[in-house]
């Protein structure tokens, strides 16, 4: 008998159904009645919130400010970029009436029909792109460095909680620049941004490189991305950051006085991340347990959990689990105090060691009568086996505490960095190519394949014809390392290869 879990099924039995299952078990989310839109729960939210500090002070260190503009773009604004109507048309929700009107059958109908419909925001380039073209006179005016915090729309029929919703939370950094250099450079700069937080705050390796042309951003003429893999080894886009060249600017009218005088079109970027992190999260660091969290984003570092059997030991058992968490609280992490929580349910000791197992929670820290009487505590880390639990004199834990946060971070991005090495590899040959991204048994398929580095000729029509065969895509042409090997050939053509790139299935 495998031992039990917490989470049913295991990972390796039904990956997609073990994802939903963990987000329910952590209480991160739920569907909503409003079709294709989430509940996103207090604990997830909070992982939310500590998202967007983190990011919010990198965007800040690297001179962006924030601003809010309308959820409503009219229509008319959208039309104006040719690529970028294609590109979202498909799924845009469309706001045609002003009121409600009770009808003559009972319950409510839509009246007063806008004279222009409104669609409610896929992104925001063209709304922004609007006012900076009144904010833009002179070269004086510019650089302007402006991120939003919103959330967006884009109609989805199959959806999945963090990975695909029709509503989402995220941030959308837009920027206009007097020189397509400076423009290229702060694409570069929000990517390296993303980068660091990926691997620095999330534990979350990832490849940064640029798309294809299949796969850019719809009116963008560079989509830079940041690519990892999953535990079932696909690759989530957890980042995007565009290099707009002038075409925004071209149909906002973006225009400014040049240096020398010369009327000129500004260069804009847009980047952005989601909630998709969150996805991200949970399935870079799950386990058959339920979520892991990354101490640097865990709501709560620690959960301290009053265990007793009598009550008349229950007054001193809370006064000591409170004790112990003011004391731990004096601790800092990565520059700001220890998150501590002190579980305050009436579970029982088993019941709130593993809901908070689930939750993720990186440190789980049980007193009882007996620690009382030691100072001690009964500790154990999420990255480490349930059962698998140490005393330590109470003083001496919270002294140790910032270490053993950061060992649990380093610990799951190492893992996260091997996991990713292992299922790596170097395909050259078309069989092995298409015998990687083949389930065994395509009526209940395992987990299997990866990301192969495989070289490519370059024509997109290649691309299409692999994506079509076998759902795997180029996930992007690595900023470092995409060359490829001499005299190596097109895995779909067998022409002469341009780059060596990782292939992957992709969320
Ligand atoms: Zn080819």
């Amino acid at each position: 008998m495998p031992p039990a879990s917490a989470i049913t099924p295991a990972r390796r039995e039904d990956y997609a159904e073990w994802y939903q299952q963990v987000i329910r078990a952590a209480d991160l989310a739920e569907s909503s009645p409003t079709r294709g839109c989430m509940v996103i729960k207090p604990w997830g939210y909070a992982l939310w919130e500590n998202i967007q500090r983190a990011l919010d002070r990198l965007f800040k260190d690297t001179g962006h400010v924030n601003a809010y503009f309308p959820l409503l773009i009219p229509k008319s604004f959208l039309e104006k970029e040719a690529e970028h109507v294609e590109g979202f048309a498909k799924e845009c929700a469309v706001v045609t009436h002003h009121r409600l009107e009770a009808s003559p059958g009972g319950g409510l109908a839509p009246a007063g029909e806008l004279e222009e419909p409104l669609i409610i925001r896929p992104t925001s380039e063209t709304i922004i792109g609007a006012m900076y073209a009144k904010w833009v006179q002179s070269w004086r005016d510019l650089p302007i460095l402006i991120n939003q915090w919103a959330n967006v729309m884009r109609w989805e029929m199959r959806t999945r909680l963090f990975l695909r919703t029709a509503e989402f939370l995220w941030q959308e950094g837009h920027t206009a620049h007097e020189t397509e250099e400076e423009a290229r450079e702060e694409t570069s700069k929000m990517l390296e941004v993303y980068r660091r937080f990926a691997e620095e705050w999330m534990a979350m390796p990832v490849v940064p490189g640029r798309k294809t042309e299949g796969q850019r951003f719809p009116g963008a003429v560079e989509t830079y991305c940041i690519e990892a893999m999953m535990q079932d080894r696909k690759a989530l886009q957890a980042g995007t950051s565009h290099f707009l060249g002038q075409n925004f600017a071209r149909s906002s009218e973006i225009r400014f006085q040049s240096r020398e005088g010369r009327e000129e079109y500004a260069w804009t970027t847009s980047w952005g991340v989601s909630t998709r992190l969150i996805g991200g999260i949970v399935m870079t660091h799950g386990d058959d347990d339920g979520l892991r969290l990354p101490p640097r984003l865990a709501p709560a570092h620690a959960v301290v959990l009053p265990i007793y059997r009598k009550d008349e030991e229950r007054e001193a058992v809370w006064r000591y689990a409170n004790e112990t968490a003011e004391m731990l609280r004096r601790a800092n992490a990565w520059g700001a105090p220890v998150e501590v929580r002190v579980d305050a349910s009436f579970a029982n000791a088993g019941e709130k060691g593993w809901q908070w197992i689930k939750k993720g929670a990186p440190l789980r820290v049980e007193v009882g009568p007996r620690d009382m009487a030691g100072n001690a505590v009964f500790a154990a880390r999420r990255d480490r086996g349930a059962k698998e639990k140490f005393a330590m004199d109470r003083a001496e834990f919270a002294q140790r505490l910032p270490a053993m946060l950061a060992e649990i971070q380093d610990g799951m991005l190492a893992e996260a960095r091997s996991r990713m090495a292992e299922h790596t590899r170097a395909i050259a040959d078309p069989h092995e190519f298409e015998d990687y991204f083949t389930p065994r048994n395509p009526e209940k398929p395992e987990i299997h394949g990866g990301f192969a580095v495989s070289p490519w000729c370059g024509a997109r029509a290649c691309e299409d014809a692999i994506a079509d065969r076998l759902s795997v895509t180029v996930r992007c042409i690595p900023l470092e390392g995409a060359s490829a090997p001499r005299g190596s050939v097109c895995v779909q053509c067998g022409q002469p290869a341009e780059m060596a790139v990782p292939w992957a299935k992709s969320y």
